[in-house]
């Protein structure tokens, strides 16, 4: 952070308050590539726009608050995905992050795989037509229903979570008749986020068998030995927001040490290994994620090492990124309401959606960016913090951001990657209807979420 930093609006003192900036860009009008989807621009008249339409036009059609989604850059970075790994590995999007059926046939389309976490996951993946044998089935307490639903439909594995889990899909398994495939998720004793890793005690967490104390190893035995069950491999997931590969080098190292121990004891070398999601993307210009085949290349490298080590076949990977393929697609869309300033300290800048539309900022101090969007501007940068119209006091959008000073109720503005864990965490806190999901591309715009209504909400209220 900068403290030197004179932003030259009208409304600010000589010195910042603390805050997680750095100084001011030299030109606020400028849209950093880095955290905005890749065909967003400005037109002759200094709109933003996304695929060929520009954001007036798409606020006057759609309304705001919205999240716009850039097709052909998810499409783009779902194939990069795929490409870097190429034929010998799987690339499982993790629909957490964002889920809808135009996304699910997109995925489709570019030779994916899909994780889901829930029965209403999974329902969304198969009424878009994703083959099931192409879904994997996550979450740390699935109910019997969901699990039943899950063999039922022939997904292509379900990730144990837990002891009790392995007796359940075995049972359940059994009584359909089926051998269902599975995966032991187990923590490694790895954390990772952002910058660093942790690899202490990471096991105190809900999800996962700890391999510390024998008990992933335990588990192995125990799926082993159940009809129902066919043991296709380990699962570790480490963290999220990741730039930095050590934390999976551990973690590689760790569940293939397991491998080992199974082929010592059992004589079966498990044929796959999942490593997880995580990687990271760029929230701000100081962030710098890596590219999809330079993951690839680290991540096939490290397993193929550690499995010469311990003389081992190499298991076919699988990675499970979510964030990283639809995060940087999308931005949301706001209108500029109230505009406070305060002397000395900052101005706020009230937003007509808020932490009901991205509640990442309150939930994690996430850091994001903004730009006015709707026209260019020559006045100087004021400090500024968006915030939404929920009546919270935590409801901050953009904790510290520069803005142009002459900022103006009406104007528009736009936070950039928003397309992960946005709408898919969006809530109706103080009965306000979620926003729309609209993708564009190639100069037109198509609603594939629509914005709730409040008849929508008043439906669910039966008196
Ligand atoms: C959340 C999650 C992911 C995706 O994480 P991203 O940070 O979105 O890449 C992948 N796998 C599992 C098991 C997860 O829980």
């Amino acid at each position: 952070m900068s403290r030197s930093a004179h932003p030259a609006g009208p409304r600010h003192a000589d010195v910042l308050p603390e805050g997680h900036y750095s100084a001011p860009p030299a030109d606020l009008n400028v849209l950093d590539p880095k955290v905005w989807a890749r065909t967003v621009a400005r037109d002759a008249d200094g709109v933003a726009t996304v695929g060929g339409v520009d954001v007036k036009t798409l606020a006057e059609q759609h309304g705001t608050p919205a999240y716009f989604l850039d097709e052909a850059d998810f499409r783009s970075r779902a194939r990069a995905w795929r490409d870097a790994f190429g034929s010998d590995a799987d690339v499982f999007y993790a629909g957490k992050a964002f889920l809808s059926r135009a996304v699910v046939r997109w995925l489709h389309e570019e030779g994916l795989h899909l994780d889901v976490c829930s029965g209403g996951e999974l329902a969304t993946a198969l009424s878009a037509g994703m083959p099931a044998d192409r879904i994997a089935f996550h979450g740390n307490n699935k109910s019997t229903q969901e699990i039943r639903r899950a063999v039922e439909a022939g997904v292509g594995r379900i990730v144990l979570d837990s002891f009790q889990e392995i007796v359940r899909v075995a049972h359940v398994a059994q009584e359909l008749g089926r051998r269902q495939r599975v995966q032991i998720r187990v923590t490694v004793g790895v954390e990772a986020h952002t910058h660093e890793f942790i690899a202490t005690a990471h096991e105190d967490q809900k999800f996962g068998v700890p391999l510390a104390g024998g008990q992933a190893a335990e588990a192995v035995r125990r799926a082993l030995r159940l009809d129902g069950l066919e043991l296709i491999g380990i699962h570790s997931h480490i963290g999220s927001q990741i730039f930095d590969m050590s934390g999976f080098e551990v973690a590689a190292h760790r569940v293939v040490g397991l491998l080992r121990d199974i082929r010592d004891e059992h004589g079966v070398e498990l044929p796959e290994i999942d490593l997880g999601g995580g990687l990271g993307i760029a929230y701000t210009s100081g962030d710098d994620p890596r590219e999809p085949h330079e993951i690839a290349k680290a991540l096939t490298e490290i397993v193929t090492r550690e499995c010469e080590a311990a003389k081992l076949r190499t298991p076919r990977i699988s990675v499970e990124p979510g964030r990283a393929i639809v995060g940087p697609t999308a931005f949301t869309l706001y209108e500029v309401g109230t505009i406070k300033p305060l002397d000395n300290l900052r101005t706020y800048v009230s937003v007509d959606g808020g932490m009901s539309d991205n509640i990442r900022t309150a939930l994690y101090d996430a850091e994001y960016s903004v730009a006015l969007v709707s026209r260019t501007s020559d006045a100087g940068p004021m400090l500024a913090r968006v915030v939404g119209k929920h009546c919270e006091s935590g409801d901050i959008v953009v904790k510290d951001a520069f803005l142009p000073a002459d900022l103006a109720p009406g104007d528009l503005i736009a936070v950039p990657a928003t397309g992960a864990y946005c709408r898919s965490m969006a809530s109706n806190y103080n009965h306000v209807p979620r926003p729309p999901v609209v993708a564009v591309q190639d100069g037109a715009s198509r609603v594939i979420v629509r914005r709730e209504t409040e008849e929508d909400l008043l439906r669910l209220d039966v008196g």
